[in-house]
């Protein structure tokens, strides 16, 4: 029986949090490969380094210090004494990290993202095989770039499915009872570059190798209790689903639950793999299943809030309708600058797009379509998604809201609006 546990950034902030970790992990049986992302908010602080390395920034080495600092401090608290080597093989980490920073930055943004922000996973992955070595829980750390191989579009890889497969036979044998620590969120080029997955792209690695290895299940341990019908930090009564189809699943991800990375369901409904989620702090407790099912499962509303949201609307500058030709170049445009639209809506002669305010991909798109459109754009908005909604929850999500947007099926009912 092979089982895949996924740990978060939240769960191994800390090294009690590496010690809860090892507690889960022993008291499973059978084969298991652990995948964990970068402790805490490492990815972030690593893209504001990068950022300094980018613009020359001489402040890199103060950014490299503080994260260094803080995973040495929880190092510290877990290897005493270092019997292991662990903190000597941690340093090293940063030794070659530290070189990769002193030459002056090649090729392009994307390329250097990837080199660099794939650190927080190498470490947080060496210190939490190692701390496990040590409490008595053989495992062997694998580096993963070596077995999800990807094409070189650097910040979204595209794995090579049939290399991968064969890589990944070969690099997990299971010969007995076996546990593998590896990285999520990172691959590898077949000439040897570092290939990150998208953000919070660790879910989607668990998923990938459950796929490829043909798991049985795939835990992903948070710090929530399973999936919830919303944010419990914005919505207090938020209240935990104990089943979830693979498709509420996957419309729920792809409307910007945070709870599942979009490309996770995908690998796990092709092979009829369950993921379950489950509370790292309360791990006995049974959390949420997410599965194959071809009954009905009554759903509460569920309501998802995506924040910092642009609402763009392109009005061609001849006049001409936005139908087939002219909604395929829009989309050609989107994609080619890997703008996502959140949704979108049109009519003869306008069309909206609802997108994430982000500032590297999003600039370069809105400069091309401008040739062709009249291009304006509202800021600071929100997109609410509501699954299975009741007239009283759109009232009671809508009040005192400035509307721009709306659309509704029989399902599901979403609005873009000032917060
Ligand atoms: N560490 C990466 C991130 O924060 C990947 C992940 O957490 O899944 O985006
Ligand atoms: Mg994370």
């Amino acid at each position: 029986m092979l089982t895949i546990f996924k740990f978060g950034g939240a769960s191994v902030k800390d090294a009690q949090g590496v010690k809860n970790l090892a507690e889960i992990v022993r008291s499973h049986p059978g084969n298991m490969v652990v995948v964990v992302s970068a402790m805490g908010k490492t990815t972030n602080a690593l893209e504001q380094l990068l950022a300094k390395y980018i613009a020359g920034d001489d402040k890199v080495w103060d950014d490299l210090a503080t994260i260094k600092e803080r995973h040495l401090a929880i190092a510290d608290e877990l290897f005493q004494p270092d019997t292991s080597n662990a903190i000597a093989e941690v340093d090293a980490l940063f030794s070659n990290l530290k070189d990769y920073l002193r030459r002056q930055p090649r090729k392009g943004y994307n390329f250097n993202y990837d080199q660099i922000v794939s650190y927080g996973e190498l470490i947080s992955t060496k210190i939490i095989s190692s701390y496990l070595n040590a409490a008595g829980i053989c495992n062997t750390w694998v580096d993963i770039r070596n077995v999800l191989l990807t094409d070189a579009n650097f910040r979204e890889g595209n794995i090579d499915f049939k290399k991968s497969e064969e890589l990944s036979s070969k690099q997990f044998q299971f010969n007995g009872k076996s546990i593998y620590v590896t990285q999520g969120f990172i691959g590898g080029t077949a000439d040897g570059h570092t290939t990150t997955l998208g953000r919070e792209g660790s879910d989607y690695t668990a998923a990938l190798l459950a796929n490829l290895l043909d798991a049985q299940s795939v835990t992903i341990w948070k710090d929530v209790e399973g999936v919830l019908n919303a944010d419990p930090r914005v919505f207090p009564d938020a209240i935990k689903l104990h089943e979830v189809s693979f498709k509420e699943a996957i419309e729920l991800a792809y409307c910007g639950a945070q709870i599942i990375h979009p490309k996770t369901i995908k690998p796990l409904q092709n092979k009829q793999i369950p993921l379950y989620v489950k509370s790292f702090a309360n791990p006995v407790a049974t959390g949420t299943k997410v599965y194959q099912t071809e009954e009905r499962i009554g759903y509460p509303p569920i309501r998802i809030v995506k924040t910092n949201q642009v609402l763009i609307s392109l009005t061609p500058r001849d006049f001409s309708f936005v139908i087939e030709d002219c909604l395929s170049r829009i989309f050609a445009v989107l994609y080619s600058n890997r703008v996502k639209a959140n949704l979108v809506q049109s009519s003869a002669i306008s069309f909206s797009l609802c997108v994430d305010n982000e500032d590297h991909f999003l600039p370069g798109a809105i400069r091309e379509l401008n040739s062709s459109f009249e291009v304006k754009y509202n800021k600071g908005l929100e997109l609410l998604t509501v699954r299975h909604y009741s007239q009283d929850v759109i009232e009671r999500m809508l009040v005192d809201k400035k509307v721009f947007l709306q659309q509704k099926t029989r399902s599901t009912l979403r609005a873009v609006y000032q917060s």
